[in-house]
């Protein structure tokens, strides 16, 4: 990419446009081949099936995974070497399994993959605990992916590929010193355009506003913390929009309360959230009626007994790189609620999706807040906050770095947040309130709201 990237970044505009639909093709044809359309037939008899047939074929897809993986897997192989699979066959038996986590993963990577480079599609993991993984996967797996992302899309009426998609992610679309105000690209192959989430301030926004009410998409997905920023910036202008998305498909961060309601005012459309980590997790849905469902075609989800709502993941689309009773490092809560949603789907309800584990603050005690509660203290708060980042580097301070719309703040603003802050964590934390003209991303073009570093060394 390094090469390629270099010439992109020489060319003009429209060549680049041309750079990334030409991309956008290739990626296409790995993406969206027989596999992929088998898939999402299946998928749509799948969702008819009684809850009964849905875990039946959970069930059989497991103990094949698993078999084709203890054979194709020196080290599950190793690690398998005194369990009789074959004696194995209900979701409960997956218990006799040893855990896997990252660690054991990174430190044996060459003995878990099940195929070579050269047959695999590779994809990175970076992330928050600082550990990186290439995770190989198998091309109809991805296109299996793929399916069930589609398919989820489809269930509110957007068909991907064939309606138009603004995209806000971290692809370095704008080469450094750039000066138009064209923070967008365009991919053909999939009627996308792709906006950088490096180049939203405060400054740049009108100009993304603008091209938006002229692209008029038909669905916006990608980082929510851009999408926020721009919702906000459009209400606090009184922006007019030319334009109203079927939905909002938020990915890799968390969903905050307050943001959901924004988007959803702001664009006139609701957000469906889905969860499926870059390592392959199997897929947690939002479905019409805004409860969280796990996708029984995609793989397994345990609740991790240790006191935290951590899960073990079992991903069946993970044959390049298989994942069995992973701890992921996310947390799911998992509700007991037996009744049938409305939305026609029986499968488990999940309560939450806590994200990353370092997606909390801790309390002087060492209590953790979670992302959501931090940002409700925002809440009682009219529209005046751009972004904020709340930073802890040791237990009982927590600085908070503010990039406000300096026409509607108020001083008095400031004594609110540090009351809201004591009131969730305790007079023994102190607050620090710091004024900035802008809060940087992160190097993948994320956001993070909180950034935890107590105990980064674990
Ligand atoms: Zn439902």
């Amino acid at each position: 990419m390094g090469r390629l990237q270099a010439i992109y970044d020489k060319m003009p505009i429209c060549i680049q446009n041309l750079m990334t639909s030409v991309s956008g093709y290739q990626k296409c044809r790995q993406r969206y081949g027989k596999a992929y359309y088998e898939r999402r037939q299946f998928l749509k008899t799948f969702d008819e099936l009684s809850l009964e047939e849905k875990l039946n074929y959970q069930r059989e897809k497991l103990w094949e995974f698993i078999r084709f993986t203890k054979k194709n897997s020196t080290f599950y192989q190793k690690l398998y070497k005194d369990i009789n699979i074959d004696e194995l066959s209900t979701i409960e038996d997956l218990k006799k399994l040893p855990i896997v986590d990252k660690e054991m993963l990174r430190a044996n990577i060459e003995e878990v993959y099940t195929i070579p480079k050269n047959l695999a599609v590779e994809s990175h993991t970076g992330g928050t605990t600082g550990k990186s993984l290439t995770v190989r996967g198998i091309k109809e797996d991805m296109m299996y992916r793929m399916a069930t992302l589609d398919h989820f899309k489809a269930r509110f009426g957007f068909e991907n590929r064939k309606m138009k998609r603004a995209t806000f992610n971290g692809k370095h679309i704008v080469p450094p010193g750039q000066k138009k105000k064209v923070f967008w690209r365009y991919n053909r192959a999939c009627k996308q355009m792709i906006y950088s989430s490096f180049h939203i301030t405060e400054e740049n926004l009108s100009a993304y506003v603008k091209s938006l009410n002229s692209f008029k998409p038909a669905a916006i997905d990608g980082f929510f913390t851009s999408m926020c920023d721009v919702a906000s910036f459009i209400e606090r202008n009184n922006i007019k929009l030319a334009f109203k998305p079927i939905a909002i498909f938020p990915t890799s961060e968390t969903v905050t309360e307050s943001g959901r309601e924004l988007l959803t005012r702001v664009f006139g459309c609701e957000v469906y959230d889905q969860y499926a980590s870059s390592e392959g997790a199997p897929f947690i849905t939002e479905c019409v009626e805004h409860r969280l469902h796990t996708e029984l075609s995609t793989g397994v989800f345990e609740h991790f007994t240790d006191g935290s709502d951590e899960v073990l993941v079992t991903s069946f689309v993970t044959r390049g790189t298989p994942l069995i009773r992973y701890k992921i490092g996310d947390c799911v809560a998992f509700s007991n609620n037996t009744e049938i949603c409305k939305c026609g789907r029986h499968d488990t309800y999940i309560t939450g999706i806590q994200g990353r584990r370092l997606d909390y603050l801790y309390t002087a005690d060492g209590a953790k807040i979670n992302a959501g509660n931090v940002s409700n203290i925002f809440k009682n708060l009219p529209n005046v906050i751009i972004r904020s980042q709340a930073i802890q580097k040791k237990l009982g301070e927590i600085t908070i770095l503010l990039e406000v719309d300096k026409k509607l703040y108020k001083p008095k603003y400031d004594e609110i947040i540090r009351d809201e802050f004591k009131h969730k964590f305790g007079n023994d934390t102190e607050i620090i309130l710091r004024h900035v003209d802008c809060i940087p991303r992160e190097k993948s073009g994320k956001f993070k709201f909180i950034v935890n570093e107590v105990n980064t060394n674990n």
